[in-house]
């Protein structure tokens, strides 16, 4: 994965210009590396991009790195609703995936596509507003663990943050500090440290709170425990279920890979080598699946 991120970070003046700058959608994702990043306030809103997703015949370098050809005529389709998971070797392109989704790059030839929509044409914060993103190591700033949740949120009800806490396994946690909601987060005096694990479950909250259409889950359950995993997990899919969100996760543990409907495996060259069902490619000894346990690529 290539987003990094601390924990807990203060507001400080080049944070709150910067809040106060972009729009709401923009602002949870990470900081850092922004320098190439697309921005623009061109674009349309369109009724609904809420489909397939498409990548087609896309070719991607990063533009710091132009001599490394990351994906080459890259072809894929994500049905609406589909709950799917990203596996290769470390590097071979799975976090670029949601780099691309997000739009924080555009492809060299091709494009990528959601409902048929270009989303070069689409106005990048309603873009990024049907996006959920979860990242490994989520950023929480100081504050309160409910503004945490529905940061860049303005208009929630109670209702929709109970509901987001109840879908990422959150409530159990959040109700052992006597201030519950209101409890402080962060390094000030009386801010609660939160644990890896507690931290990707508020920031799969804050994800859900938006309802977003696709939810991009980047290692984002790696630092739960088993039993957490699969309680969210299974949240999730009554989530896809009810609302057709379409679920990607990247994943490096087969607990994660295995509550997947479809698996999509990339060689290091940024190719698909491999593209089915959990119980069908994990029963094929010979399936790159394997193959990855075997290299202990998954674990
Ligand atoms: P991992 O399993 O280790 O998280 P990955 O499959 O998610 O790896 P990516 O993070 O997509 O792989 O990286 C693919 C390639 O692109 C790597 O060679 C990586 O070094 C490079 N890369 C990733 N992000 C950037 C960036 N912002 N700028 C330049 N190169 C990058």
């Amino acid at each position: 994965a290539t987003f990094t991120g601390s924990s807990v970070f203060g507001l400080g003046n080049f944070y709150t210009e910067l809040m106060k700058g972009i729009g709401a959608a923009e602002r949870i994702f990470e900081l850092s590396d922004s320098e190439n990043r697309i921005t623009t306030t061109l674009g349309k809103k369109v009724d609904s991009t809420h489909g397939a997703i498409k990548f087609e015949n896309v070719d991607f370098r990063y533009p710091s790195r132009p001599q490394t050809q990351i994906f080459q005529d890259l072809n894929l389709t994500i049905n609406k609703g589909e709950n799917v998971c990203f596996v290769g070797p470390s590097g071979s392109g799975k976090s670029t995936i949601s780099q691309l989704l997000l739009r924080f790059y555009d492809p060299i030839n091709g494009k990528v596509t959601f409902n048929s929509h270009d989303i070069r044409d689409l106005n990048l914060n309603f873009h990024r507003s049907k996006l959920g993103y979860v990242p490994q190591d989520p950023q929480l700033f100081t504050g309160t663990i409910r503004d945490n949740i529905v940061f860049g949120k303005s208009d929630y009800t109670e209702e929709e943050l109970q509901r987001a806490i109840e879908l990422s396994n959150s409530a159990d946690f959040i109700n052992s500090f006597p201030q519950k909601l209101d409890t402080p987060l962060g390094s000030s005096a009386g801010g609660a440290q939160l644990s890896g694990g507690q931290r990707q479950r508020v920031a799969l909250a804050r994800a859900l709170i938006r309802n977003p259409d696709i939810l991009i889950l980047d290692e984002a359950t790696s630092a739960l425990d088993s039993y957490s995993e699969k309680v969210v997990m299974s949240n999730l899919k009554i989530l896809s279920r009810e609302k057709e969100c379409t679920i990607i996760s990247i994943a490096h543990r087969l607990s994660t890979i295995r509550n997947s409907s479809r698996i999509i495996v990339f060689n290091d060259q940024g190719h698909v080598v491999e593209d089915g069902s959990f119980a069908v490619l994990i029963a094929n000894p010979a399936s790159e699946l394997n193959k990855l346990l075997k290299s202990h690529d998954l674990m």
